[in-house]
């Protein structure tokens, strides 16, 4: 297979130019062209007849946005189709003063089925690469442009577990975040994981904790914890601790801790107390996510007066904590409901994504 330049991180792109005779300085104008103005290569200016043979030992992938579902809120899902015919699904979530945050997925489906995760229920068809995560959001920044809107932050929270797809989430980091081409800023790209610890402390290193982790937590303690998150099986809450502690923090960066409201599986008095003492010493804050529902969920979605409880008694025990309200959920974008399917069903009240209850 020739090389994926979509997904060549800047050092990789020096060294492949250099390889094929084009030379490591013109890396900076093809970096520009194509990923800050997303030209193809023949249009990048002032490369002439380097165009063609760097195209001769490279391709560049392209994905195609087939469908826009957009919610009341204005949300929107977005399916996104691969060269190969698989596809995977992406939500922009509009922020203030025109600012929009991507939400990208990493794998067609997901390996880890977790079971109040509608993509969970997939299976894992294959992780996508590094050019494919890049052209992703190389697409959804072409809608926000038409829009006269600024993509401003990346969260891999979409399908598939980003560092189960190691590699490819890693190289996209990599080009994404790097100045000479888009330039997003890490402390405004998110990486979510459901847990690999070995994973978790690679991340940390390559990155030095500038780019930002959530975790995936949902439980106080190992039993209800492993009741939800099948792969909980392998990794204890005590391990979890130990490399969420050795995670560095630059900066005033603060680990996030994802936890889905499951009304009487993980929101009791007890399971809070567990996370509370789980938590202490870190610098971290629960994002309460309250359950949102997909068909044969076996769970229900929880009333706003019981993620405003599991709030305050998180607050009373001095946690952190912030309530993320569902955005999306009238196009099925919502947390845990990307699973392809194309109708837009509405699924219950939206409520708009205020960060503070009452
Ligand atoms: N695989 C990554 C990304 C998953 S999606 C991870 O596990 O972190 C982003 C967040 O949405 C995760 O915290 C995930 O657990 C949560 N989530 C999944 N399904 C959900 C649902 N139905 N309702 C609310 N949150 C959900």
């Amino acid at each position: 297979m020739s090389v994926d330049l979509l997904g060549l991180p800047y050092p990789e792109m020096e060294t492949f130019l250099d390889r094929i005779g084009v030379g490591a300085k013109h890396a900076s104008r093809v970096y520009r062209g194509m990923h800050r103005n997303m030209l193809p290569l023949s249009e990048i200016p002032f490369l002439g007849r380097h165009a063609g043979v760097i195209a001769a030992h490279s391709h560049t992938t392209k994905v195609v946005l087939s469908a826009v579902h957009r919610s009341p809120d204005g949300t929107r899902r977005l399916v996104v189709d691969l060269e190969d015919g698989a596809q995977v699904e992406s939500v922009l979530i509009p922020m203030r003063n025109d600012r929009q945050t991507l939400c990208l997925s990493t794998q067609v489906g997901c390996a880890m089925a977790c079971r109040f995760c509608a993509t969970g229920t997939l299976g894992l068809t294959r992780s996508l690469t590094a050019g494919e995560i890049v052209a992703q959001v190389h697409a959804a920044r072409r809608l926000a442009a038409g829009e006269n809107r600024q993509l401003r932050n990346l969260v891999y929270m979409g399908m598939g577990e980003p560092l189960h797809a190691y590699d490819a989430t890693i190289d996209s980091v990599r080009v994404l975040s790097d100045d000479h081409g888009v330039n997003f800023g890490s402390q405004h790209i998110t990486v979510s994981t459901v847990g690999l610890v070995q994973r978790i402390k690679q991340f940390g290193e390559q990155f030095g904790g500038r780019v930002m982790l959530a975790l995936s937590l949902h439980a106080g303690t190992d039993a209800v914890r492993q009741r939800i998150i099948p792969t909980a099986v392998r990794v204890s809450m005590a391990d979890l601790r130990q490399a969420c502690l050795a995670h560095p923090l630059p900066g005033k960066r603060v680990l996030m801790l994802e936890y889905a409201v499951l009304p009487g599986v993980n929101d009791t008095d007890e399971e809070l107390a567990a996370v509370a003492a789980w938590q202490k010493g870190m610098r971290a804050v629960v994002n309460l996510i309250p359950f949102n529902p997909f068909p044969g969920a076996p769970y229900r979605s929880p009333t706003r007066a019981e993620v405003i409880s599991a709030y305050d008694r998180l607050q009373a025990m001095r946690v952190p904590a912030t309530i993320r309200w569902p955005r999306g959920r009238g196009a099925n974008g919502a947390c845990g409901q990307l699973a392809l399917r194309q109708r837009s069903a509405s699924a219950g009240t939206d409520h708009t994504g205020d960060l503070t209850p009452r």
